[in-house]
């Protein structure tokens, strides 16, 4: 039985999620934004927390924890390279470790980039990866800390992750992502495909997290750095990949 996935609206645009395995009866919660909406999702399906796995130590993905703990009392996982940085925790991990939650094995990537001690959560046999402020919906998260050709490592080890693998990032910027995405990478129609559903599902007032690798591959600009349509429209033909990203992420900034 695959993990049932529950994503959480938090603060103006974050999300957390929580992972639950029906037959241990274990859940976990990834990133912990605000305590009140991840309570209230715990309430209502009677689930209790058996794990936190914490991506990164930014305020919007921690500041939530005190007031959970104080109700579900779990054992907590995060970078041994943000020890420092992050809340006290029970397991320190780092790339290419993995632990147990109920039936499946969670495999730990870094992903470093956005800070450096970054880290993202993979678990295959329900093949869903947690990512939070690396690879996002139409975008990556800022480089804070890293360089772009260690966010550029980071997001080449997420796009290799099968093609069915569920992206559960931590924002919904994607709306924005998408008017961005539309500048350098105009003629792609996967793209202008995804930027018309993004539309409807925010009118709506409905997620547009989590999405496909696959689709994330088809039309995220920060994965597609090697395209040869997009070098050729940031004037970059036959250039490293990695200095394309940097390029685009550049632009981003701008944008
Ligand atoms: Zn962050
Ligand atoms: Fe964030």
């Amino acid at each position: 039985m695959p993990l049932e996935i529950v994503t959480i609206p938090c603060l103006s645009d974050n999300y957390a999620f929580l992972a639950h395995d029906a037959a241990s009866g274990n859940t976990a919660l990834i990133d912990a934004p605000e305590a009140a909406p991840i309570l209230a999702q715990l309430d209502q399906r009677g689930w209790t927390l058996s794990h936190v796995l914490l991506t990164h130590h930014h305020f919007d993905h921690v500041d939530g924890l005190p007031g959970i703990l104080e109700k579900h009392p779990a054992k907590i996982i995060g970078a041994a390279a943000d020890a420092h940085r992050l809340p006290p925790l029970d397991q320190q991990v780092s790339e290419g470790d993995t632990f147990e939650l109920g039936g499946e094995t969670v495999q730990v990537l870094d992903v470093s980039g956005h800070t450096v001690g970054h880290i993202a959560f993979y678990m295959p046999q329900s093949a869903v990866v947690f990512t939070a402020d690396s690879l996002m919906a139409l975008g990556c998260g800022r480089l804070f800390e890293g360089t772009a050709p260690q966010m550029w490592d980071s997001l080449s080890k997420l796009a290799a992750l099968p093609d069915d693998t569920l992206v559960c990032s931590g924002h919904e910027y994607t709306q924005s992502n998408a008017k961005f995405a539309l500048t350098v990478d105009p003629d792609n129609a996967a793209l202008r495909d995804r930027a018309a559903d993004i539309d409807r599902v925010r009118a709506a007032g409905e997620p547009t997290v989590p999405s496909s690798l696959a689709l994330e591959k088809a039309t995220n600009p920060f994965l597609r750095a090697a395209d040869p349509a997009i070098q050729a429209h940031l004037g970059m033909s036959g250039a490293e990949p990695a200095a394309v990203f940097a390029e685009i992420r550049a632009r981003k900034d701008r944008f």
